[in-house]
């Protein structure tokens, strides 16, 4: 008995590991995705792909030379700093750290070209899901397209609309939000808060859990998330299409904080955005169901501690592995991935877990040995 074709649903990280893991192993996948193109939408963001997730994933895909290419030199480097501003850490970047820093958008593509051009289909939103029995399920698009398919994986992210066929668990609000900011040409236009940033990441946490965080981006680009618990209708009372405002009010939140560092909300090169953070319950699970699978956030929203697309991606990977070496046999290709995939997802979801929370001083001091004890 051959492999099925695999229908993958979420052209993100996770979703195109898995089919460039499948390519190498000469199994056929196509992946749904509901961006109208790889272009759409800025990828935004750093990510450190670590040697014990990503970076395993970045080598089963066969792709290491060309991470190797995007890996953004000196990133590594990380500073904590007290609310006004005192340095309380800075670990330079010596070349020795397992946690090379990339642009998400970087790693997207040398995925996506490393795979046949007809493997995506852009603008294909799922919208709905249902079982045909037999293992066999039916996606329906949002152009009123649908298929049916013997081997379908939800790589559909945090909204995943694969997982209703899984599993009833819906992502909750964690009573965190992000803002984000970026602030651009930073040595000439924002030196003190560059100088703040340094060359890596910095962070700035502060009482209540709330704090900045801080990275050095491609370029002179400074990526900036503004740590905040507050309910959603505490952020749905400001006015976020007004840039401005909505930065002014973020930063009444940091009052009394060095200049250098509410510069990074109130001097930012664009509207702030806001990101309220959901996540799934740690350790969701879910009965095995025949010719449906899920991966990455849509089988494990965590808590972003920096896991989340390191995670996904090796799941891709292990999933694309273990349908490679089942041929014909995919529940038992299922059946292990998932048992491994329960597991790990609890072990990578709990990453950090201790620092979620530290208030002030202690989170300071929790993160000053994490950076220090761990060497990396
Ligand atoms: C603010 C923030 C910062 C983070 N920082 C880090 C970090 O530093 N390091 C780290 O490892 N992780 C980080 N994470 C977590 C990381 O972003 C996710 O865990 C990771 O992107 C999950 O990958 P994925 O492939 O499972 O899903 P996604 O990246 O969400 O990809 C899902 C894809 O599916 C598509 N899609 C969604 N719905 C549909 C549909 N109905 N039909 C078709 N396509 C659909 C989406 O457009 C998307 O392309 C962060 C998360 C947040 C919110």
């Amino acid at each position: 008995m051959n492999t099925p074709h695999v229908t993958i649903i979420g052209a993100g990280l996770g979703g195109l590991t898995l089919a460039r893991v499948l390519h190498l192993h000469g199994i056929p996948a196509t992946v749904y995705e509901a961006e109208p193109a790889p272009t759409a939408r800025t990828q935004g963001g750093m990510l450190d792909i670590h040697d014990y997730n990503g970076q395993l994933a970045i080598e089963a895909a066969g792709l290491m030379d060309e991470f190797r290419g995007i890996v953004l030199h000196g990133r590594q480097a990380m500073r904590i700093l007290a609310s006004d501003g005192t340095v309380l850490l800075d670990k330079p970047d010596d070349g020795t750290g397992g946690r090379p820093e990339v642009q998400r958008g970087d790693l997207r593509r040398i995925l996506l070209d490393s795979l046949p051009g007809d493997t995506v289909q852009w603008g294909r939103k799922a919208v709905g899901t249902r079982s045909l029995g037999d293992g066999h399920h039916e996606v329906t698009f949002a152009d009123g397209g649908t298929i049916t398919t013997s081997l379908l994986v939800g790589a559909d992210g945090a909204w995943s609309r694969v997982r209703p066929l899984l599993s009833d668990a819906t992502p909750e609000y964690t009573g965190m939000s992000y803002v984000e900011t970026y602030l651009f040409d930073v040595d000439t236009r924002h030196p003190a808060a560059a100088r703040a940033v340094g060359s890596g990441s910095m962070a700035a946490p502060a009482t209540g859990g709330k704090g900045i965080q801080a990275h050095r981006e491609k370029g002179e680009t400074i990526h900036t998330y503004v740590v905040l618990r507050e309910p959603l209708e505490w952020f749905a009372a400001i006015d976020f299409a007004d840039g401005a405002a909505a930065a002014a009010r973020i930063a009444q939140e940091f009052d009394g904080w060095a200049p250098e560092l509410t510069a990074l909300i109130t001097d930012g090169d664009v509207a702030p955005l806001l990101r309220p953070i959901f996540t799934l319950p740690l350790g969701h699970k879910w009965e095995r169901v025949p010719g449906v699978t899920l991966l990455g956030d849509a089988a494990h929203l965590l808590t972003p501690n920096g896991e989340g697309a390191n995670s996904a991606m090796y799941d891709g990977a292990e999933l694309g592995k273990a349908i490679a070496a089942h041929p014909g046999d995919i529940e038992t290709a299922l059946t292990q991935y998932e048992e491994a995939m329960f597991p790990r997802s609890v072990e990578f979801g709990s990453i950090g877990a201790e620092l979620h929370d530290l208030d002030g001083d202690d989170a300071a001091a929790g993160l000053i040995k994490l950076f220090t004890e761990n060497g990396d």
